[in-house]
């Protein structure tokens, strides 16, 4: 299998895309740990693949991304345990939606922290092994918000455009060492995070995707898997948009 005897961190990878993510590398061989806060979540990913005939294995770790001194401990204890780590996926994702001028601190602080901090503690952390181990596939989870902008979520657009000028510097960085960065840019896609969204809204935004409906976390899971893979080793710096022809 291409992913086989590789070692993979993936955040948030108790629900949604994130779950998806994490089967998906196990399918193709990989040892993944699932990092997330919620264990409730972790448990149903875990309960998910033991359903399925998968090569590789899933196993949970419970993380606050945004807390640094957990971060730096979490990734020595799986360097410890597994020996190195070859793909970290940043996932771990929120929103936290209102219009720029009603946005409270709070909500901007929040949302920077989880998608845009999280991002460079996870990656200063694990990209330390992986410059020693001269091997590495990094992907960041941005958005097409990122790229368009989108009322509502000054803070999201803000934190996925943000996350996508670090994995451009990662990617001029690290490349000499071996170490990729990409970003995958999804567009609507089912999961929690959008189930709340009320149904006007939903079809509003399916009339403007060429492919007239919502993607799914398996979509998104197919890109960052290829990305993860070694036939990706001579693409770095890249945003792979996953939207149905949303932003275009
Ligand atoms: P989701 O269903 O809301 O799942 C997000 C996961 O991240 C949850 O398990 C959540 O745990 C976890 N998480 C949140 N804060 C965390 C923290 N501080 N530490 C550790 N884990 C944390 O989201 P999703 O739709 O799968 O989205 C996954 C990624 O794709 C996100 O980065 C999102 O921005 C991006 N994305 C999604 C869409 C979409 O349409 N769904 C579109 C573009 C981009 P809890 O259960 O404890 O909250």
């Amino acid at each position: 299998m291409p992913l086989s005897n590789q070692i993979a961190v993936v955040t948030g990878g108790a629900r949604g895309i994130g779950r998806a993510i994490c089967l998906s590398l196990a399918d193709q061989g990989a040892t993944v740990i699932a990092a997330d806060l919620n264990a409730e979540g972790l448990a149903e990913t875990i309960k998910e693949a033991e359903s399925r005939q998968l090569t590789g294995q899933i196993v949970a770790r419970s993380l606050n991304v945004t807390d640094e001194s957990a971060v730096e401990g979490f990734v020595e204890l799986v360097v410890e345990e597994f020996g190195k780590i070859d793909i970290l996926v940043n996932n771990a994702g929120i929103t936290r939606d209102g219009l720029m001028m009603n946005m409270d601190d709070e909500q901007w602080d929040a949302v920077i922290n989880v998608n845009l901090r999280s991002v460079f503690l996870m990656t200063r952390a694990i990209s330390r092994h992986m410059v020693r181990a001269r091997y590495g596939r990094i992907i960041n989870l941005a958005s097409v918000a990122g790229m368009m902008g989108n009322a509502g979520q000054a803070n999201y657009a803000a934190s996925k455009a943000g996350v996508i000028g670090f994995t451009k510097t990662v990617a001029k960085e690290l490349g000499r060492r071996n170490i990729t960065a990409n970003a995958v840019a999804p567009g609507f896609i089912d999961t929690d995070m959008t189930r709340v969204l009320p149904d006007k809204v939903k079809e509003d935004v399916k009339q403007i995707i060429a492919c007239r409906k919502m993607g799914t976390p398996e979509d998104i899971a197919a890109a960052v898997t290829y990305l993860a893979s070694p036939s990706a080793g001579y693409v770095t710096g890249h945003v792979l948009v996953v939207d149905g022809g949303l932003n275009m």
